[in-house]
């Protein structure tokens, strides 16, 4: 056991490793395979060996500058793609304890809690009064 480690560690000498990028290959790959399992879908349980070995590849890669700029642009997308799916649950989130009502006479959008009945509105705009069922 510990010569097949010391082996293996000296075979990933110089070699690029695991990141982010390849825990999410990883990741795809796993969810791919497990979908094309249980639907029987040959294209899925393929598209999840050809995440396994970018994967792969990437970790025995000798070419460490080229696979760490890979890791930093998927980096950046990722962030780019949790900050919209946070920016949309806090909007899900606003959406479920307010209410954006209209002026009717100039307007303007106001937010209202929800569910405290009917309540009179008053427009910050223009002054207008008006009811409405929050
Ligand atoms: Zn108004």
């Amino acid at each position: 056991m510990n010569g097949f480690r010391e082996h293996f560690q000296r075979f990933m000498v110089g070699r690029y490793g695991m990141d982010r990028l390849g825990h999410f290959l990883n990741g795809a790959a796993f969810v791919f395979i497990a979908a094309g399992f249980f639907s029987r879908i040959r294209l899925l349980d393929m598209a999840g060996m050809v995440f396994l070995i970018l994967c792969y590849f990437r970790m025995f890669s000798k070419n460490i500058g080229k696979r760490f700029q890979e890791n930093q642009k998927f980096e950046r997308i990722w962030f780019r793609i949790s900050e919209a799916f946070r920016k949309w649950r806090f909007k899900l989130q606003q959406s479920r304890k307010f209410h954006i009502y209209k002026c009717p006479s100039c307007g303007q959008k106001i937010r209202i809690p929800r569910g405290k009945g009917k309540i009179s509105i008053h427009c910050p705009k223009c002054g207008t009064d008006f009811i409405k069922k929050s």
